[in-house]
């Protein structure tokens, strides 16, 4: 037997706990699903300083302050890996997860997204041997030693400066001779000490024993020369991708697999709403993320309504 609910949020990221205390605060039966632990990428991330409300919060501790808040009005966490979204005839979405079937008229997707891989040989032999995407989780293995980061956005930047105060050195290597990160992240990275930047150049190999890395192939793109860096630790921000293999079926990705929705958050299945990382848009932060719940809560609310309406006619 299926659980049955109003709204199924699927991901408990700063999105999906948005939207499920605004769906549960209007009185909708909701379940919130994900696979692992609610926060999202916010478990990953050091310091926040710009999501209003907090100077600075750890990315754990407005974690746990959104799930206080998004549970409050009965909406209930469900672990599960989706599988599945199918909707029926009557246009009831099923979502088939790795512990069973969950129905409901509503779903809103707010699944985020994860780190690109570089694609670089060794990075897949040496993950979690000195190849990290996580410079909260694996930073304190490099006190005092020299690592590299791969990148230059906000991510790179950010958690660069992370590792700064625990690491001796931290060698940023961009393919480009100009950062993408925000202009006060820049100004505080080019002022730290520990921190030093490669311009122009790409890694092109992950070296190492059996055990741990030992360095980096690089290659200069404007001198097109070649050279090698001694590091033990390399962490790579190069971006990411949604997550949405579970939806394809469905017909609501673009070309790229994010997801793209009107204003209302609506994608082009009625009752399917995505939000927060997750869909086609050009401003990904925790505020960004939470205004498209809001939006997508209230909607779900009217969509339901109008369903109960038509119920009520019949
Ligand atoms: P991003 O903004 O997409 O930056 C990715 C970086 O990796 C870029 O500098 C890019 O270079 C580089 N890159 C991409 N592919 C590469 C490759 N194959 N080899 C070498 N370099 C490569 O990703 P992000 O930093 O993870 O940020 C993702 C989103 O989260 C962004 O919207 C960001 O603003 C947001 N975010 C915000 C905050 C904050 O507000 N505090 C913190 C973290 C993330 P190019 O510059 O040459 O393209």
């Amino acid at each position: 037997m299926a659980d049955k609910y109003d709204v199924v949020v699927i991901g408990a990221g700063p999105a999906g706990m948005t939207a499920a205390l605004y769906a549960s605060r209007a009185n909708l039966k909701l379940a919130m699903l994900d696979r692992g632990i609610y926060g999202g990428q916010m478990n990953n991330t050091a310091e926040i300083e710009n999501y209003p409300g907090f100077k600075s919060i750890l990315g754990p501790d407005l974690s746990e302050e959104m799930y206080q808040s998004s549970t409050q009005f009965g909406a209930e966490y469900v672990y599960g890996t989706v599988e599945s979204v199918t909707v029926d005839s009557d246009g009831i979405k099923h979502i088939q997860t790795d512990q069973g079937e969950l129905t409901a008229p509503a779903v809103i997707i707010a699944t985020g997204s994860e780190s690109r891989k570089l694609g670089v040989i060794g990075e897949e032999e040496f993950s979690g041997k000195g190849v990290s995407y996580c410079a909260v989780c694996d930073g304190a293995f490099y006190k005092d030693r020299d690592v590299a980061v791969i990148g230059g956005g906000d991510s790179a930047i950010e958690e660069g400066m992370y590792l700064a105060n625990l690491a001796k050195s931290v060698t940023v290597i961009h393919r480009r001779d100009q950062l993408r990160a925000q202009k006060i992240l820049q100004s505080r990275a080019f002022a730290n000490k520990n921190m030093h930047f490669v311009w122009d150049t790409v890694a092109t190999e992950i070296l190492g024993t059996d055990r741990k890395i030992t360095g980096l192939k690089l290659h200069n793109k404007k001198t097109g020369e070649d050279s090698q860096m001694d590091i033990d630790g390399v962490f790579i921000y190069v971006g990411a991708n949604p997550m949405t293999e579970s939806f394809t079926d469905l017909g609501i990705t673009n070309e790229a697999g994010w997801i793209p929705t009107n204003d209302r958050m609506e994608t082009n299945i009625p009752g399917i709403y995505a939000i927060g990382d997750v869909r086609d848009k050009t401003l990904r932060q925790i505020t960004t993320a939470v205004g498209d719940a809001g939006i997508a809560g209230q909607e779900v609310f009217s969509y339901i309504s109008s369903l109960n309406d038509k119920e009520l006619v019949k």
